[in-house]
């Protein structure tokens, strides 16, 4: 198994109502600023790049109550494909997923904002914006744009009401066969909230398939080929590829 496969399965096994596990392992990271009590809660890493960009995921699953799951024992894969064996719950790829690619991601230069509570109704990020204001204008001020790994599928952007026209454009050509999530052909889905909705004010983000299908069931999976692209055509865009640039949250734009 690769080291990334590795540290995909450390997230997979954390009990899946225990997004403390999830939130002390970033905030050990160096110049981590933890904030927040309960669903609340949220670690940002500041990154070092002048280009820098914010990578969000949530550390939460759709399961926050009952029995901890035993971890490794409750997912089986059959080398594509991780799925749960207890039929009451999923493997809380939503968004786990999307944590293990943040902190692979995490000696990029850009920065890091892992929150508690999306699925409560996006708890943590609207604690974060309405009390660290300087958090907040530090997201919104001095980073380029912000990119959420939590998404169904496996090349999907969607954008909801955070985007612009022109950042959309910019995100299909830097991640290759990725394209905005359709309700059907011509219908572009821009439907629902999440974390960048509130976190969003003044530059534009979207959110990235990581792979997982049929999240907030039990029959909830993860194909790891498509997560495992996600990892590595995001890195080759925010690490390898030129300047990044700023997209402001505009109307009109
Ligand atoms: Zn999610």
């Amino acid at each position: 198994m690769t080291d990334e496969m590795k540290t995909l399965f450390d997230f997979l096994e954390v009990p899946l109502d225990d997004s403390t596990s999830v939130l002390e392992r970033f905030s050990g990271l160096p110049g981590a600023i933890s904030s927040g009590t309960g669903q609340d809660r949220s670690v940002y890493v500041p990154g070092s790049r002048e280009d820098r960009a914010v990578l969000v995921a949530h550390a939460d699953t759709y399961w926050p109550d009952g029995p901890a799951r035993s971890s490794i024992t409750d997912l089986v894969t059959d080398g594509h494909t991780v799925r749960s064996t207890d039929p009451s719950k999923g493997i809380g790829a939503d968004d786990r997923a999307g944590c293990a690619i943040l902190w692979l991601l995490r000696d990029s230069g850009h920065s890091l904002l892992v929150l508690d509570g999306e699925e409560g109704g996006r708890i943590g990020a609207n604690w974060l914006m309405r009390n660290r204001p300087e958090i907040a204008r530090e997201l919104n001020g001095s980073h380029r744009f912000m990119l959420e790994f939590d998404r169904r599928n496996s090349r999907d952007l969607k954008r909801y009401y955070v985007g612009t026209d022109r950042f959309l454009a910019y995100v299909e050509k830097s991640m290759p066969g990725f394209r905005r999530a359709m309700h059907a052909p011509g219908s572009e889905d821009r439907s629902s909230f999440t974390d960048i909705c509130t976190l969003c004010s003044d530059v534009c983000g979207i959110n990235v398939s990581v792979g997982y299908r049929n999240e907030h069931t039990p029959a909830e999976c993860l194909v790891l080929g498509d997560w495992l692209n996600t990892l590595e055509t995001a890195r080759r865009w925010l690490c390898d590829s030129g300047e990044l640039p700023r997209y402001p949250l505009a109307l009109n734009d």
